[in-house]
């Protein structure tokens, strides 16, 4: 591996965060995760080694700050840093609130700025590091009902292009990993909100959603870990600005 040490995944402690926290500390590298409670990471960190739990939450930069002080100060600089924190609220447009709006560009797009930005000095100096953003098919395409969440996605896709553009030359690499619908629990509660919405039964609705992914399954977590983990490797030093689609070719 690269020589990268300390890596950072924000939403670690649950779901597609703690499988990329594992498929790191698998590579050799110290992870620590963060989320907004401590119970569900301090789990997360018993139950495999080499994951350090710290409460943050990715909208507040103070609260950020607080978390590479802490972060840096226990484990060193941070050189792979994986913005995976997200939320979905879905709705019909017509109907999206003003806050859930706010909420989702706050959570998806401002806390994955705002996770990233105060590794960027410190890597750039180094010449050294990587950013992983996980995005969404949602960020490359249109589905309905989630307005918020695909305005925000689409924008983290933006960012990611931004930061790969400045940071060319640094030898820093910046990338988006696009999952199409993961089994996790994110995923259960929009079988739930279906479920409720339209009287459709659970399998019904589990089916539906299976049906975007042409090879007909959700992704596991473990998947997108595995990607997440090459991005973090010498082989991939040249892959920069890429968007790459986890979805078995629902996008490309
Ligand atoms: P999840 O709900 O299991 O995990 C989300 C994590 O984000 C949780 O650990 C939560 O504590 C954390 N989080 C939320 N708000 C936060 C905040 N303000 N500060 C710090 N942490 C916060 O969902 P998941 O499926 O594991 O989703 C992880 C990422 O993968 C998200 O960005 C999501 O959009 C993306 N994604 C998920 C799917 C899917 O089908 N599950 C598909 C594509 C992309």
């Amino acid at each position: 591996m690269t020589g990268l040490r300390h890596a950072l995944v924000t939403g670690g402690g649950s779901g597609v965060g703690r499988a990329i926290a594992h498929a790191l500390a698998d590579a050799g590298m110290e992870v620590t995760i963060c989320g907004r409670g401590m119970e569900a990471l301090e789990a997360a960190a018993k139950e495999y080694s080499r994951l350090h739990p710290i409460a943050a939450d990715v909208t507040d930069a103070a609260s950020i700050a607080s978390l590479y002080k802490q972060a840096e100060l226990e484990r060193g600089a941070i050189d792979v840093v994986v913005a995976n924190a997200g939320i979905a609220i879905s709705a019909p447009a017509a109907k999206v609130s003003l806050e859930d709006w706010k909420r989702t560009l706050d959570v998806n797009l401002t806390g994955a700025f705002l996770t990233v930005q105060p590794a960027l000095s410190g890597m750039m100096a180094r010449r050294s590091g990587r950013i992983v953003f996980i995005a969404s098919t949602a960020g490359l395409k249109g589905y309905g009902y989630v307005a918020p969440y695909v305005a925000s996605k689409h924008g983290v896709i933006g960012l990611m292009r931004a930061l790969a553009a400045e940071l060319a030359r640094t030898g820093v690499t910046v990338n988006a990993v696009c999952p199409g619908y993961v089994e996790t629990e994110m995923l259960e509660r929009s079988v739930e909100r279906i479920v409720e919405k339209t009287g459709r039964t659970p399998d019904e609705a589990r089916a539906g959603l299976m049906a975007c992914n042409p090879q007909g399954r959700f992704i596991q977590p473990e998947e997108v870990g595995s990607v997440v983990r090459w991005l973090c490797s010498d082989g991939s030093a040249s892959v920069t600005g890429q968007a790459l689609s986890i979805s078995g070719g629902e996008t490309w």
